[in-house]
């Protein structure tokens, strides 16, 4: 999961950062409101931290900005400020923002907070996101490359599918066979190392994500 974590007093960042690495999110560090806009022209991220005073920017534009448009109102966005009177809070949650927490702020309690967040989130939506780059609609069976839709073999799509059940965890060769087929066809294991060849090649710069294991199999790392 990426946690895109837009905040210009260094010390907060590095914090919220480093604890948001160490419950396993992959953050991408931004300190200016610009450089984020520009990073979301290239990757989408699964989640927002978004302060409201930035040098440039103003959070809240950022906010309304992104809630506005149909390729990233999806994204949830907390709102992490200062300020912390209710007008501020009732605008914040009007402007589309998903959840508000008011520095000084417990970590626990925002790590515990984007976690909720995005819990919520993954109930509504069917989408899988890699490295910001691919995205993988399971319920439509649809796979698209930095928004553009891929077409897939329905093996290579299985394939996927199957990597995604557990980002991170190797599957052998065997088990990728096992689960493609349950058992009815006797394919032997090189198939699998073709079709993930001609996966990767068609998720182009997605592609680097399926991770070859020497000697044990495949995964996807972000
Ligand atoms: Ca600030």
């Amino acid at each position: 999961m990426i946690i895109a974590l837009v905040e210009d007093e260094k010390d907060i960042l590095n914090l919220v950062s480093y604890h948001l690495k160490k419950s396993n999110f992959n953050v991408k560090e931004f300190q200016k409101g610009e450089d984020f806009l520009n990073y979301l022209k290239n990757e989408k991220p699964d989640l927002i931290l978004l302060d409201l005073m930035l040098p440039d920017i103003d959070g809240f534009e950022i906010c309304k900005l992104l809630k506005r448009d149909d390729n990233f109102s999806n994204i949830p966005i907390i709102i992490l400020t200062a300020k912390g009177d209710e007008v501020d809070k009732i605008l914040g949650l009007e402007i589309g923002a998903d959840d508000y927490i008011t520095k000084p702020f417990s970590i626990k309690e925002l790590i515990a907070r984007v976690k909720t967040v995005l819990r919520r989130y993954e109930n509504k939506t069917s989408y899988i996101n890699i490295g910001g780059i691919v995205k993988v609609d399971l319920n439509k069976y649809e796979v698209y490359v930095k928004e553009e839709k891929i077409n897939l073999t329905t093996t290579e799509f299985k394939i996927l599918q199957i990597l995604l059940s557990k980002k991170g965890w190797v599957f052998s060769r065997e088990k990728i066979l096992e689960e493609l087929w349950h058992g009815e066809k006797a394919v032997i294991d090189r198939t699998i190392d073709v079709h993930i060849k001609s996966l990767r090649g068609k998720l182009k710069e997605g592609g680097k994500f399926i991770v070859n294991v020497r000697g044990v199999g495949y995964k996807i790392q972000e």
